[in-house]
């Protein structure tokens, strides 16, 4: 089979029982924010979280970085796979939603894990750059914020992340709409210029994994 099979939701619920071990509170999480009402669209499939979990676990990740944490789903995630010596930095700028996603981060025992810096990511950002000293702090970041600042974030992300290590884009695919030359919206342009920069950007090794909404798997060289 020489493409990515389409996901029935039966063939979803299969992968959900055998594919995914999601710990309870990572499920306790998405059948809260289920309760919120549209925006619980915005958070990752347990699919997504356990290919992440497996990333970081992959490549030895110790200091992560998260850029759009919403109510704490990706960024626990995460968290629950590191080492007990590793650390995830999540940036949002929604205080309710950071208030939401530290009960769960708390429950499941990780909160000490995580530093939640509240404010646009841009700023969170350049205080981590202006702390660095230009040395890479991170060895995994993940971008999943708005999408017009984008292009800042994998900027910021290159230079926030050690060589060899992984820059993960949400979105890239945006329901389908990046290939639509009609739809010319602010989120889409910006996702489909930094898709295309992204595709001759010879910093980097890429695989766009069409899971979620499409991410984008950035390894610095
Ligand atoms: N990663 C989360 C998950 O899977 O559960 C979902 C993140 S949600 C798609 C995007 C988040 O980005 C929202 O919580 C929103 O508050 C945050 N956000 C939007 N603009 C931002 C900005 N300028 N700086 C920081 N966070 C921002
Ligand atoms: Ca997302």
């Amino acid at each position: 089979m020489n493409r990515s099979i389409n996901l029935t939701d039966d063939l979803l619920d299969y992968i959900h029982r055998v594919g995914t071990r999601e710990h309870p509170v990572l499920a306790q999480c998405r059948e809260q924010t289920a309760t919120i009402g549209w925006q619980a669209i915005m958070q990752i499939s347990a699919e997504q979280g356990a290919f992440m979990a497996m990333l970081v676990r992959l490549i030895g990740a110790r200091h992560t970085l998260e850029i759009g944490t919403f109510t704490g789903y990706s960024a626990l995630a995460v968290a629950l796979a590191l080492p007990h010596d590793g650390r995830l930095v999540a940036c949002d700028i929604d205080p309710d939603m950071m208030k939401r996603a530290r009960r769960h981060w708390e429950n499941a025992g990780v909160a000490d894990k995580i530093d939640a810096k509240v404010g646009p990511a841009i700023d969170s950002l350049q205080t981590l750059i202006d702390g660095a000293d230009g040395n890479p702090l991170f060895d995994f970041a993940f971008i999943d914020a708005d999408k017009t600042n984008y292009d800042s974030y994998y900027e910021y992300c290159l230079k926030l992340v050690r060589v060899g290590g992984l820059i993960a884009i949400d979105n890239v695919l945006w329901s389908g709409s990046v290939i639509d030359p009609d739809d010319t919206s602010d989120d889409t342009v910006a996702l489909r210029l930094l898709n295309n920069k992204i595709a001759e950007d010879d910093r980097v090794d890429i695989a766009l994994v069409p899971i979620g909404d499409g991410v984008t798997l950035c390894r610095k060289r």
